[in-house]
């Protein structure tokens, strides 16, 4: 960087500038465009795909990159979807020619904070957190700026924490510089003192406008209090606004849900498929939501089931009505004609809602009483609290209806937003640029006549304003006082002093209509605010019965279920489908039945690869989940009991994922599962133990069936190929095999995806090579093989000695070094292990 002495004052305006906004990258209006510089240049010039220049003379020149600040906001949101944080820098001085235009931030958008239409995806949320350590505890607290939902709680260890920001999944973390955590996500230090608990409280009490916390229930847990109010801090920071749409603070414990840590979520592709996309999820299959809210909240309750079986049933209660009254389809199309309230709402507090968003939602509103009407048709307390929201909104309507134009411009400083008859003096303003045609039809007959040139005209254009126009021939005879404009080829153009004065008064009007139209749009949003907290009750509630309506749509058209709720654990469910793959295959689905109750608590499923272990018990955990969405599953019968936490592992050697995980991974996630499963959860392990060596990979995989059986006594699912796991059965009655069928037939191999008592009799590997094209010579070798080894097997299993070395170690902080000792240990044993890797 060149020296300060040489520094433009323009450059040294913009260091300033810079200097507190070191991790953004700062866009700096100069005229007609956004520039950035330096590092910052280079950046985004890789990032955006844009040209590299430089300003100033070349050995110490300034590396400079641009965008036009028309196309700044498509630029904008492409670096916030690389994670990058934006500083919008405005010229807001006049131009004087002397020294540097003053310039200010007007906005900062980071990942984390975004409000705007064009940068958020309509199905998704946007969350930011905060997290703060107090002596051994955590204080977290997250926040959507798009909806002004605000979350906080505590966590009691970095474990803890670390779970609960990955059930969040914040675009970006805000904490303490000071504080270290173990996150992928984009994080933000902020000064210690804005997390300071006085300073915090006092925030979050003058914003709620309370004079204390007892109402949000938040008194008790001071670290959160102190997440919250330095992220309200922030938030206020970027938004450069108060945040009128941030109405409440809710605690939000863990135990109302039905907990899924962040590898099942992905597992049992709830939200996102294997290679992130939408297709073939549990929320593709049941999303036939209407609105975009309610789009939203679908994808929050599959992350967070619930667990209060009387709120399910209410949920079972209103589908079921819906179906028998026929309530589906006029409520669909009535909930078609409703549009992203929430979202409105908040930009209304944010006071950025465009003039479209206001007559959207107006119409939006004026759905209320049909929504309510048919609301309250349905029996049972289940909707009271739902048409309880939908308050009468005719004075926010007309406010809008009576403010805004039936046709606005997209934007309000190009004017045309305000409706006439609205406000006399813009009106007025408006008039005066409007009647210009006489005016200027005056003034050419006027001057034809005393010029008496035929060819004279008066006219305007955009760039050159009015002008008077004489053809080229005639132009040697225009008066004196004729000032000339512009000459083109065939016609001269000139001005007066009448015609310039008229052009300013004329422009000055514009401005000033512009100015005042600005000043009505804004008292409107202004005065809309008063309504947030009913729009967002009224918000709330339409997505609430848009998912409950579109649950109903599903359950009629596929003819699902209403599951049985009991107060003891178990599952059992009579011909389950899979709710994905069922619609996808149709008949050629295979249903199957599943089983778990405490006293048959641990299912060990063998088959051969192919056979639809996965599917059977992905199958499982998704009924049990939708069952707790209050949704209707797939099944002839289903009765469930209270469920905790669901964990779902894949093992290394599986294909699905196949090059992603290691052995180290699937170790360090079946401790995972050991640390928190409870008698209440249900633990889906698919094949552990297949990344190493076969005997170690075995005592780990019958030591583990066993601590979940045995120990935490969890339902269990447990597909494995290790024959030896099997024998289980034999020794612990809780324990029971089960398999997935498969026959001969003719020389061929006939996958019959039944799920059959007693454990699988051979595991048809050889087959499925066979299916996969292996060439026959080398599959008559492996047989020749298979038979030799079968031979000379053992035929009991390796004792379950090394589940006492297991139970001493805590596994969730193990290194890959300590796990070498256990496995080590565990050779000690008597078992013979190859360790490796
Ligand atoms: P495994 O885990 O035993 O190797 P998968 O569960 O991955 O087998 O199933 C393999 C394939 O078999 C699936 O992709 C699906 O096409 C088919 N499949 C599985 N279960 C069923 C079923 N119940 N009905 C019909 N096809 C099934
Ligand atoms: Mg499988």
């Amino acid at each position: 960087m060149a020296s300060k002495g040489k520094i433009t004052p323009m450059m040294q305006q913009y260091l300033q500038i810079k200097e507190e906004h070191p991790d953004a990258l700062l866009f700096f209006r100069l005229g007609d465009f956004y520039e950035l510089f330096h590092q910052d240049a280079i950046d985004a010039s890789k990032l955006l795909d844009i040209t590299l220049t430089k300003r100033g003379k070349s050995e110490n020149a300034t590396p400079m990159a641009g965008v036009p600040h028309h196309a700044a906001e498509n630029y904008i949101a492409r670096l916030i979807k690389q994670g990058k944080s934006v500083v919008v820098c405005e010229q807001v001085g006049e131009v004087t020619g002397k020294g540097p235009v003053k310039r200010a931030v007007s906005r900062i958008i980071t990942p984390g904070t975004l409000s705007d239409d064009h940068l958020l995806n309509q199905q998704e949320s946007v969350y930011i957190a905060s997290v703060v350590k107090v002596k051994k505890q955590y204080g977290i607290a997250w926040a959507e700026c798009a909806s002004g939902k605000f979350s906080l709680d505590l966590a009691a260890s970095e474990s803890e924490i670390i779970e609960k920001l990955t059930q969040i999944q914040p675009k970006e973390i805000i904490k303490p510089e000071k504080l270290s955590l173990d996150t992928k996500a984009l994080t933000s230090n902020r000064p210690e003192w804005e997390f300071g608990y006085e300073r915090c409280y006092q925030v979050l009490t003058e914003h709620f406008n309370t004079k204390t916390l007892d109402a949000f229930g938040c008194e008790k847990i001071p670290p959160a209090i102190q997440a919250a109010g330095a992220l309200l801090q922030y938030l206020r920071y970027t938004q450069k606004t108060q945040l009128h749409h941030i109405k409440k603070l809710t605690v939000d414990t863990q135990n109302a849900y039905l907990i899924i840590d962040a590898t099942t979520i992905k597992h049992l592709a709830l939200v996102k498929n294997m290679d992130g996309g939408r297709e073939h999820t549990l929320y593709e299959s049941l999303n036939y939501c209407k609105t975009p809210m309610g789009q939203r909240l679908l994808k929050h309750w599959i992350l967070k089931p619930m667990r209060d079986f009387e709120q399910i049933q209410l949920r079972y209660q209103i589908i079921s009505h819906l179906i028998h009254i026929g309530l589906i389809l006029p409520a669909q199309s009535l909930l078609e004609e409703i549009s992203d309230i929430e979202r409105i709402t908040s930009r209304i507090g944010l006071l950025t809602a465009r003039p479209h968003d206001l007559l959207s939602l107006s119409h939006s509103l004026t759905k209320l009483p049909e929504l309510k009407a048919l609301l309250q048709k349905i029996p049972g307390h289940g909707t009271h609290a739902l048409s309880e929201a939908l308050v009468d909104c005719s004075h926010e309507i007309a406010q809008i209806n009576t403010t805004i134009d039936e046709n606005p411009s997209a934007i309000i400083r190009d004017g045309g937003v305000i409706q006439s008859g609205y406000d006399a003096e813009l009106d007025r303003l408006r008039s005066l640029s409007r009647n210009s045609s006489e005016f200027l039809l005056e003034i050419e007959k006027r001057e034809q006549d005393t010029t008496g040139l035929s060819s004279l005209k008066v006219s305007y254009n955009k760039i050159h304003g009015y002008f008077i126009e004489v053809s080229q021939s005639q132009a040697k005879q225009v008066p004196s006082h004729y000032k000339a404009k512009q000459i083109l080829k065939n016609v001269h153009r000139y001005t007066i002093d009448e015609l310039q004065r008229y052009e300013q008064d004329i422009q000055h009007a514009r401005l000033k209509a512009i100015e005042k139209e600005k000043t009505l749009y804004q008292n409107l949003l202004i005065s809309l605010q008063s309504s947030i907290q009913t729009l967002q009750q009224i918000s709330q509630a339409i997505s609430v019965f848009d998912n409950l309506v579109s649950m109903a749509f599903i359950a009629q058209q596929r003819s699902y279920i209403q599951p049985i709720l009991v107060k003891d654990t178990c599952i059992e469910i009579t011909n389950g489908q899979h709710p994905i793959l069922s619609q996808l295959l149709k008949e050629n689905f295979v249903p199957n039945h599943a089983s778990l109750t405490p006293s048959q608590r641990t299912q060990v499923i063998t088959g051969p690869n192919m056979g639809g272990k996965s599917t059977y018990m992905r199958q499982v955990a998704l009924l049990v989940i939708m069952a707790h969405l209050g949704c209707y599953i797939p099944a002839e019968y289903a009765k469930i009991g209270p469920i905790d936490r669901i964990f779902s592992r894949i093992g290394s050697g599986d294909d699905l994922a196949a090059g992603r995980s290691t052995f180290m991974v699937e170790m360090s996630e079946t401790a995972y599962i050991l640390h928190h499963a409870t008698s209440q959860s249900l633990v889906l392990i698919d094949e552990i133990g297949r990344g190493t060596s076969t005997y170690d990979g075995l005592s780990l995989a019958q030591s583990c069936c066993l601590h979940l059986a045995q120990k935490i006594q969890c339902l269990t699912l447990f597909s494995t190929h290790f024959f030896e796991i099997t024998l289980l059965a034999q020794h612990y009655p809780f324990i029971f095999n089960v398999h997935l069928a498969a026959a001969e037939h003719e020389q061929e191999l006939v996958f019959l995806y039944k799920l059959m008592q007693g454990a699988a009799t051979k595991s048809y590997g050889i087959w499925v090579a066979k299916l996969a094209g292996i060439p026959d010579s080398m599959i008559e070798h492996a047989k020749v093989i298979l038979n030799t080894l079968e031979n000379n097997q053992t035929s009991s299993p390796p004792p379950p000695q090394q589940l006492a070395i297991l139970e001493q170690v805590n596994l969730s902080k193990t290194t890959p070094k300590q796990a070498l000792q256990i496995l080590y240990q565990l050779k000690q044993t008597g078992l013979k292990l190859s360790i490796e890797d």
